[in-house]
């Protein structure tokens, strides 16, 4: 079986989930097109380039192999009809988060190879299933799916309304990795702050102990594991809040991922984002009184459509003032099938992008400089690899593939996934440099 994975974190969890199942029922993962009798390729529909990037893999393995199943985010554009009309040769087309009717057309077109132990044993029983990151880190996906609809996003129409994961579940999987070695927990979704929202908070089980399903009793007990922590996509309700002490003791990693997306208030309101009316200068400020060492990472559009030059300005202006430690912008870009599409005065592509450029320039200073006043102090951080005596590492700052890197000298006899002490000797706009502190 040959296995393409494209996207982003919580199509990597789909992709584990297959690998797990096919796996479990006896068929071999094959490292070429070549050596497979059949390809699943998971796709991603989010922008227009991801969509590109998703139509070329499902090509290329229909050259190569031929025999072709496509899961994932834009299998679910037009009821898969989008992908159809672009490779008719496809054997099957479903949507995300769809391992079980990823398994039946796989059942119709390679008949599931007998194997006399793994037919024995139930699908789940003592796995941890197979993970595509490195083992020392893992991504723990909490719920599927949005209940927000913000104009520039068409996730809800591929993935559906929120489907918060049971917390039994969620607290099984988790615990389960940290017993097979996973020293690094990154929580996953597309609205953790919205976890058991769409089940009332129901109370689930956990350890024979009643545990809400919610984000605060959620990190509690994510918190109680022994690994790093680390929470992505959260929105800042009011809520949060109530985690930050949680940072501030230690028992998550003091770091948040809130994607912002701009600081007008009208252009929020044009977005449709969550949240859309809160303070967040005042709450960022309430936070780091809370939590002094906490990692704010965030994520803007610049370009959207109607946005005037002063409120590019108001947005520039916020990224001073908010003094945010690791910001993504994109340009906007207009994916089909979303409603910010048809809202009047689109910014034209190279204003898009030379208001990208413009505010990445303001985000760069103000990482160096933040980054700077790191040289001096020693910190913790997880070692991703080693070569000889130097090693690349990551702090509580630093989540994996999108943040920065600590480059540690002095490192011979490190290991991978294990935890060290590094005295900061320098620093650029995005990583640290540093000697291993014996
Ligand atoms: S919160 Fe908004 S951007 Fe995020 S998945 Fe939901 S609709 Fe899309």
């Amino acid at each position: 079986m040959g296995f393409v994975s494209l996207g982003c974190p919580k199509a990597l969890v789909d992709s584990e989930q297959i690998l797990t199942q096919l796996r479990a029922e006896g068929y071999a993962i094959a490292p070429d097109y070549g050596g497979a009798d059949l390809v699943v390729v998971n796709t991603c529909g989010f922008i227009d380039a991801a969509v590109a990037e998703s139509l070329d893999a499902i090509g290329e393995a229909l050259a190569e192999n031929g025999k072709v199943i496509v899961t994932g985010c834009l299998g679910a554009k037009g009821g898969g009809d989008f992908v159809r009309e672009a490779h008719p040769k496809v054997l099957a087309v479903t949507g995300p988060h769809a391992t079980a009717e990823v398994m039946s057309a796989v059942h119709t077109h390679l008949p599931k190879p007998h194997d006399p132990f793994t037919d024995l044993v139930p699908p789940s029983f003592g796995k941890i299933g197979i993970k595509l990151t490195p083992t020392h880190y893992a991504y723990l996906k909490i719920s599927e799916g949005c209940n927000h609809r913000c104009t520039f996003c068409i996730i809800p129409a591929l993935r559906g309304d929120l489907v918060s994961r049971p917390l039994g579940e969620v607290m099984q999987e988790a615990e389960n990795l940290v017993k097979a070695g996973v020293k690094e927990l990154l929580v996953v979704s597309q609205d953790t702050s919205a976890y058991g929202v769409d089940v009332r908070y129901r109370t689930g089980f956990w350890q024979g102990r009643p545990v809400k399903t919610r984000m605060q009793e959620l990190v509690e007990a994510l918190g109680s594991l022994g690994a790093w922590v680390r929470l992505h996509y959260v929105y800042p309700y009011p809520h949060v809040d109530d985690v930050i002490p949680l940072m501030a003791q230690g028992k998550v990693l003091p770091y948040l991922d809130v994607p912002f997306q701009h600081a007008s208030p009208r252009i929020l309101k044009l977005m449709k984002r969550p949240a859309n009316a809160e303070n967040t200068l005042a709450r960022i400020k309430a936070w780091r009184a809370l939590c002094p060492d906490i990692t704010l990472r965030s994520t803007f559009i610049a370009g959207f459509p109607g946005e005037t030059e002063s409120e590019f300005a108001a947005l520039l202006d916020f990224l001073e003032e908010a003094q945010l430690d690791r910001v993504g912008c994109f340009a906007y870009s207009p994916v089909e099938g979303a409603v910010a599409n048809d809202l009047p005065d689109p910014v034209p592509e190279e204003v898009r992008e030379e208001r990208r450029a413009r505010f990445m320039a303001v985000q760069e200073r103000i990482s160096a400089q933040r980054l700077t006043r790191k040289v001096g102090t020693t910190i913790d951080v997880l070692v991703d690899a080693v070569e000889g005596s130097r090693a690349v590492a990551r702090s509580t700052a630093d989540a994996p593939e999108i943040d920065g890197v600590v480059h540690v000298t002095g490192a011979t006899g490190l290991r991978v996934g294990s935890f060290a002490k590094v005295r900061i000797t320098g620093a650029d706009a995005h990583d640290l440099t540093g000697r291993l502190a014996r």
